[in-house]
């Protein structure tokens, strides 16, 4: 993960065009749709009343000033809010799950027969399981959960869980079963955040002081305004925009929350994270960065507390990371490594943040796969192996002195030799170059 680096002024500027692409094109339906609830007491209506709110709205579109860390705090608060007030509304992903599981019980209750002893102690103990995992939030639910875990116990052969039948479980079951809140906030909300739109090339035609404009504004501009060469998540690929006519490519663009969960920030500026296609469908998908915390790259990175190093495999891999084999006794500290000359060795990243957040570089790692995925350039490294066996320090000194009309300081003969950007403020200029610069750091290639 490498920190993108915007500057404040390019960043306003996108902040107040966004803001005029959203205004002239759905605050006259956002109000519409703030006053239809407005009087609605229900928890959705207040729900959307409040995320309608004329000052939310403008943070959710675009934030109240140019930092990002601070914006990003806002929305933290903003969804924890939310969560604490409608928790009912945003829990039904959990809620689904738990319906799945649910209905999963009661096929295999159909299918136990009366006299299968062991089939319900198996039922029973999945029950008991699956029950005190989901405590807190099944709590919530069910006033007397402690006495249903208790009551598991009682599950008769007859498929029936008495613990199941009181009058709480029916309550539970309405909630879980019937009326789709989250459903119909989503399609809500989508009237107005409409995520889509953004994707078609649009013009503003006039800015807010009624000037003429006549600017596009779309998912393309933005990733190019951003402009990055390199995923920040992965610095594995290329995401450069390029546009001809036929034929263009851009950066995916995904949203730090998801928009499936959080339907109110599917166009949030601050939200927009352009990654390559790889991190932002294959691995991130829908999960909830609200609760399973991961680096925010506007304001965080791997930096100089997360490193990628090479080891030995020890006696405690059975397989290699890069594609499951099972590792011989043989395979297991091989000396040749050391050399350049075997893949049996290990890439693996290493956090030693002081500052107690390991967790977040930890989420971020196995969200997007970091280690297995680094595991496949193992060729790389061991060029760079060869490589520091052979430029040393003396080497590098050499090639400087003689070709001083080359290069115009010693850093650049280095990465000349290691093929890669090792400077800190470059590391997002070419793939696998945060890889290169811990490595070299490593091997002592400097
Ligand atoms: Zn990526």
């Amino acid at each position: 993960m490498i920190k993108i680096n915007i500057d404040e002024n390019t960043f306003s500027e996108l902040q107040s065009i966004h803001w005029e692409w959203f205004e002239q094109n759905y605050i006259k339906d956002a109000i519409k749709i703030r006053e239809k609830y407005e009087k609605d007491n229900s928890s959705l209506g207040k729900l959307i009343t409040h995320i309608l709110d004329n000052n939310n709205i403008k943070l959710l579109v675009v934030g109240n000033s140019t930092l990002f860390s601070e914006n990003i705090l806002h929305l933290n608060e903003f969804i924890e809010n939310i969560l604490i007030e409608y928790p009912c509304i945003f829990q039904s992903k959990i809620k689904s799950s738990v319906k799945t599981y649910l209905s999963r019980i009661r096929t295999q209750m159909r299918l136990l027969q009366p006299y299968d002893k062991q089939g319900t102690e198996n039922l029973k103990c999945q029950l008991k399981y699956f029950l005190e995992s989901n405590y807190d939030i099944l709590n919530l639910y069910i006033f007397n959960l402690d006495e249903v875990i208790n009551n598991v116990s009682a599950i008769k052969k007859g498929n029936r869980i008495s613990g199941f039948s009181e009058a709480s479980f029916v309550t539970f079951k309405e909630d879980l079963l019937s009326e789709n809140k989250f459903n119909k906030l989503t399609s809500e909300l989508n009237k107005i955040f409409v995520y889509n739109d953004f994707l078609k090339e649009k013009t503003i035609s006039f800015n807010k002081n009624g000037e003429k404009l006549n600017r596009r504004w779309c998912a393309y501009d933005f990733v190019t305004a951003i402009s990055l060469s390199t995923c920040p998540i992965c610095n594995r690929n290329y995401i450069h925009t390029y546009e001809s006519k036929p034929g263009k490519c851009r950066a995916d663009v995904d949203h730090y929350y998801p928009k499936s969960i959080y339907p109110f920030l599917s166009i949030c500026l601050y939200n927009f994270v352009p990654t390559c296609h790889t991190c932002n469908s294959s691995f991130k998908g829908s999960i909830d960065t609200f609760l399973v915390k991961c680096l925010y790259p506007y304001t965080e990175e791997f930096g100089e507390n997360t490193k990628f190093k090479t080891e030995f495999y020890t006696d405690c891999d059975t397989t290699s990371v890069e594609n499951n084999k099972l590792l011989s006794g043989e395979e297991k500290y091989d000396i040749k490594y050391l050399y350049g000359n075997s893949d049996n060795f290990k890439i693996s990243l290493e956090c030693n943040n002081k500052h107690g957040e390991n967790y977040k570089v930890e989420n971020s790692a196995n969200i997007f796969h970091i280690e297995n995925l680094y595991n496949f350039h193992k060729d790389y490294v061991r060029e760079l192996i060869k490589k520091a066996i052979v430029y040393n320090e003396s080497r590098i000194d050499e090639i400087y002195n003689n070709f001083s009309e080359l290069y115009e300081n010693r850093e650049e003969v280095v990465r000349m030799v290691v093929g890669n950007y090792i400077c800190e403020e470059d590391l997002g200029k070419r793939p696998l170059a945060k890889l290169t610069k811990d490595i070299c750091e490593e091997l002592g290639l400097k």
